[in-house]
């Protein structure tokens, strides 16, 4: 059994680490996305753009992975342990799966924990602030050094993968995106078009919401272990001899 799992910003909602859309708390709603999250605002207002990044960085390291992250991480063992395979990939950029137990997370979206070159393209591992008189521990640069995240307008990471893997899955799961963001809001579209079973969990429907074969709502730390145990559980019967 091959499962492959999208996650978004509403895993993380409950660590304390603002989604993107949610209206009022959503980090959109306070942020204009377009003045900190392109090249060209970091070309223009590098210290701006650092600035937000240093900011959601350090807040990062103060939250912790809530009983999503964990039941995930938990539930790549057991899939391993039935000779099965966990796909996860997530467009989140904090590493709470990682801090969870999970391994072999494809972060399409890049990484708060890591600065990139934009000299020598070394993608280091990052937990200070990056400012502008900052050293590319690689090449020693200075001052060339960039959160190592996709900006809109930038390609996300991983895509050959995913496309090589998304369509050998048993079953597609969304966890706690809005089916806003491009391309993963196509994912299950894709998966679909494969004949991948799909299931989204989430708070609230997401645009893509007609989508899914199946959905489950309401706050993902009772959602995604509950739907963890639920596949287990239908495995382990129709093993049973
Ligand atoms: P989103 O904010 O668009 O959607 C969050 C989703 O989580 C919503 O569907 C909401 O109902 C759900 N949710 C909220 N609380 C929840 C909870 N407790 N349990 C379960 N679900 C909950 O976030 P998204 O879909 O991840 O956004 C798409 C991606 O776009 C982002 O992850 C981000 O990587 C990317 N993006 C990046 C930038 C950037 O700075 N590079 C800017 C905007 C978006
Ligand atoms: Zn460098």
């Amino acid at each position: 059994m091959h499962i492959f799992i999208l996650t978004g910003a509403g895993i993380s909602a409950e660590s304390g680490l603002g989604t993107f859309r949610d209206a009022g708390t959503g980090l959109w709603a306070r942020f204009d996305p377009m003045k900190l999250a392109t090249p060209e605002a970091f070309q223009q207002r590098p210290a701006e753009v650092q600035a937000f990044y240093n900011w959601r960085r350090q807040n990062l390291l103060t939250a912790s992975p809530n009983p999503a992250h964990l039941a995930l991480a938990r539930f790549g063992d057991a899939l391993y342990r039935r000779s099965g395979r966990l796909t996860l990939v997530t467009q989140n950029i904090d590493d709470l799966h990682e801090r969870a137990g999970s391994g072999d997370v494809l972060h399409m979206h890049g990484e708060l924990l890591k600065a990139r070159c934009l000299d020598c393209h070394a993608v280091t591992a990052w937990r200070e602030d990056i400012a502008t008189h900052s050293r590319c521990a690689a090449c020693g640069h200075i001052g060339a050094l960039r959160p190592h995240v996709v900006w809109f307008g930038e390609t996300p990471l991983y895509l050959d993968l995913i496309a090589e893997w998304l369509p050998t899955a048993d079953l597609f799961l969304a966890i706690g995106t809005s089916g806003a963001v491009y391309p993963a809001a196509g994912f299950v579209a894709t998966a679909r078009r494969h004949g991948v079973p799909t299931c989204e969990i989430n708070l609230d429907p997401a645009d893509n919401a007609s989508l899914f074969d199946q959905a489950f709502y309401g706050p993902a730390s009772d959602a995604v272990p509950a739907w963890c145990e639920r596949i287990l559980a239908r495995l382990d019967a129709s093993r049973a001899p």
